[in-house]
């Protein structure tokens, strides 16, 4: 019987997590079998041990359970535990990860070709998303990292978290410019945008949606000033790249996975 894997969330129907393993599986010839549970709200332990009990080797775990599955993992890596969340868990060993960080990093350096070696770089929001690829961007080398977010206590929690991180409103970004600016709002779902000064992208400027699947208010706003526009896809592949090699010990590559998604 093939192990079983699964991505866990409310709501999950939409995740592209299965398809992206199925084709990672078939590349690399691991025997594996992952699909979806939609957890209730209040239920996301119990669908866990549920998944365990059935034979389940491990999960994804996505909106809004990442902080719960943080407090449940018996242990966490270095990654998991600067996050505060967890993405992945692999259940033989109790064991807990947080791979978006490294899944964006490697978005934009490997296959963007976007340096973030003494760079500034803007991450806009604070949620989930945010907290888990602060580390990530500061361990890639960036020069300067601030975080701004809508509810501005929440960009200093965060920012606090993270020596020489400064944490602003969007209005008190007037008159700054930075070399990326992440986007990890999820205001593009709702198809709006942080509200940002003019000028803090330019023609050399890269702005980067963790939202994928849609054009958002963010991306075009960045193209309307020249600046290079892309979507979280890369590392939603990425990402379940790191998960892949976390469960099986084996890096598949991404490159034909994020070409098929996009239909390229
Ligand atoms: P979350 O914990 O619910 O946080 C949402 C964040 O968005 C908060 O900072 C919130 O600000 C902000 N926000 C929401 N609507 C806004 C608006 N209209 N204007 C300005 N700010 C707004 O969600 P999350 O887990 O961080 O996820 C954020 C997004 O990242 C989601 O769209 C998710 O799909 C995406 N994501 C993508 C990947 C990928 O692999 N590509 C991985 C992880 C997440 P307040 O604090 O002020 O409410």
């Amino acid at each position: 019987m093939s192990d079983r894997y699964a991505v866990i969330g409310n709501p999950v129907a939409h995740s592209k997590s299965p398809a992206i393993h199925a084709e990672f599986a078939r590349a690399t010839g691991q025997d594996i079998d992952y699909g979806r549970i939609e957890a209730p709200l209040d239920g996301f332990a119990e669908a866990i041990a549920r998944f365990r009990a059935a034979g389940g080797k491990g999960c994804n775990v996505t909106l809004p359970f990442k902080h719960e599955a943080f407090r449940i993992a018996g242990q966490l890596s270095e990654r998991a535990r600067l996050a505060r969340a967890v993405n992945t868990l692999r259940f033989a060993d109790s064991f807990g990860d947080n791979t978006d960080g490294i899944g964006l990093v490697r978005d934009l350096v490997d296959n963007m070709g976007v340096a973030l070696a003494g760079k500034s770089l803007l991450v806009l929001g604070a949620g989930g998303a945010a907290q888990g690829v602060v580390g990530a961007l500061l361990a890639a080398g960036c020069a300067r990292l601030v975080i701004a977010n809508r509810t501005l206590p929440k960009a200093h929690a965060l920012a606090a978290r993270f020596p020489g991180v400064a944490a602003r409103a969007y209005d008190a970004l007037a008159g700054e410019r930075f070399d990326v600016v992440v986007n990890a709002t999820s205001a593009g779902l709702a198809g709006e945008s942080p509200s940002l000064p003019a000028r803090i992208l330019d023609r050399e400027s890269v702005a980067y949606d963790m939202v994928y699947g849609r054009d958002t208010p963010f991306l075009a706003q960045a193209r309307a000033v020249g600046a290079r526009a892309v979507d979280g896809l890369g590392m939603l592949v990425e990402q379940a790249a790191e998960s892949f090699f976390v469960w099986r010990g084996v890096r598949p590559a991404t490159r034909p996975v994020l070409a098929k998604l996009r239909g390229s």
